[in-house]
């Protein structure tokens, strides 16, 4: 199937009779006649159903169609991005390891990364995407088990070179792991560059109705655990809470995803809602013909912003000027995604002034909606800093993070066009 057939079809199968629809199953628990039928699912001897907490099949059905969309062998829904992207590291790092991330990331990822894991005794190193490949090498040590990016990142829509990320991380017998919700698998599926790991918050575009938190990790199956046995213990040696399983033996390339569901969601329980995962598969059906919108309309945009002597910069990868254009172009043909951001002269004051004279585009936290939206990072999202730290992070008093939308193109010049005319006086 192509990727538009595979939003519509993939991962259910309805037999004789049965729904066209997804069905909710949403139920705690499973009936077995027996105890010993319910044992061995529990000793992962039987693959089924016993708790919502671990899997659930409405949920996992919603998994498989992201998966096969990915490219990917298997796929597990989580309750936000947040978890996803934690458990995504976690599931093979533990206190006393290492990874390292891009630094141009989200700001709760960053967060997590920088913050909450380190408490947990796992510490991470920041490098710079455009660093040359001696730099990032540099930055690997012995306890090094992971390399993480985003394939275009939030809020700065920085373009990662996925292949040389790829080729470093193997270099060093670790997975590539990245965070592909701006693209969304309608525009770039990493695993084909090489990515071994690919995640999503899927409370964005997969959505994209603003109407549910989640998260998705898909394994490409792609990344031989088994032959780094000392580097990761946690796939390689016996699992006691499961008498002694071994993942990688006993599950081969789906040994990871296994283990996140069997392991962390066992014991940490963010899982997805199937009421949520449900909004979430009707998201997706339409995934294909949302995102060439919400290119087209962004470049318009771009394009239109640009042109104003307004507006002091603009950030887009679809523009020629731009400096990760010929990136771009090479991962991402038909368009990166509906995310751009921008500055007006005049800083942050001129900013804000504008933002407040929008009158159909909205401010949300959100991004990467149906409906355009947009936000002041220096006034939200990072309200806390100083303009030391904000320069730190990389992060312009003046920069608004606009999300761009399927409305009219007209409608949302227009109003961009009166915004601009409302704060000269
Ligand atoms: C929003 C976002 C997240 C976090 O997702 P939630 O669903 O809000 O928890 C992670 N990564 C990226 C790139 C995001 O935009």
């Amino acid at each position: 199937m192509k990727k538009e057939t595979k939003c519509l079809r993939a991962g259910y199968e309805p037999g004789n009779g049965e729904p066209r629809q997804i069905p909710i199953i949403q139920s705690t628990t499973f009936r077995y006649n027996t105890s010993d039928d319910m044992g061995a699912l529990f000793d992962l001897e039987k693959s089924g159903y016993f708790y919502t907490r671990l899997q659930n099949p409405t949920n996992d059905m919603v998994a498989a169609r992201i998966a096969e969309l990915e490219g990917g062998v298997a796929g597990m829904l989580t309750s936000s991005g947040q978890a996803a992207n934690f458990f995504a590291i976690f599931n093979i790092c533990t206190a006393g390891d290492h990874f390292i991330s891009t630094a141009s990331i989200y700001g709760g990822t960053f967060n997590l990364f920088a913050v909450t894991m380190k408490k947990m005794g796992i510490e991470c190193t920041f490098v710079d995407q455009d660093a040359s490949e001696e730099e990032i090498n540099s930055a690997f040590r012995e306890n090094t088990k992971c390399l993480f990016g985003e394939t275009i990142s939030n809020p700065g829509v920085r373009v990662l070179d996925i292949e040389k990320f790829a080729k470093i991380a193997h270099s060093h017998g670790v997975p590539l792991i990245i965070d592909n919700t701006f693209p969304t698998p309608i525009n770039c599926r990493p695993i084909e560059w090489g990515c071994d790991i690919v995640t999503h918050s899927t409370t964005k575009y997969l959505d994209g109705h603003g109407v549910q938190t989640g998260g998705c990790i898909v394994d490409s199956g792609n990344f031989d655990f088994s032959a780094y046995g000392d580097k990761f213990p946690g796939l390689n040696t016996p699992d006691d809470s499961y008498h002694g399983i071994i993942y990688t033996q006993k599950f081969g390339k789906m040994a990871y995803i296994t283990k996140a569901t069997s392991q962390l969601m066992r014991d940490l329980g963010c899982t997805q809602a199937p009421q949520n995962a449900f909004y979430l598969s009707l998201g997706v059906e339409t995934l294909h013909l949302r995102m060439p919108r919400h290119c087209e309309n962004a470049l318009k945009v771009a394009e239109f912003l640009s042109s104003r002597d307004e507006i002091e910069w603009v950030n887009y990868p679809g523009l020629k000027t731009n400096k990760y254009y010929d990136l771009a172009k090479k991962y991402y043909p038909d368009g990166t995604c509906g995310v751009l951001c921008f500055g007006l002269k005049g800083g942050r004051q001129q900013s804000i002034k504008f933002m407040d004279s929008l009158k159909l585009v909205r401010i949300y936290t959100h991004v990467a909606d149906s409906q355009s939206c947009m936000l002041h990072p220096a006034s939200h999202t990072h309200r806390q800093l100083s303009e030391q730290q904000l320069k730190d992070a990389g992060i312009d008093p003046s920069l608004i993070r606009f999300s761009v939308g399927t409305e009219a193109i007209e409608d949302i010049i227009e109003d961009l066009t009166q915004a601009l005319e409302a704060i000269k006086q």
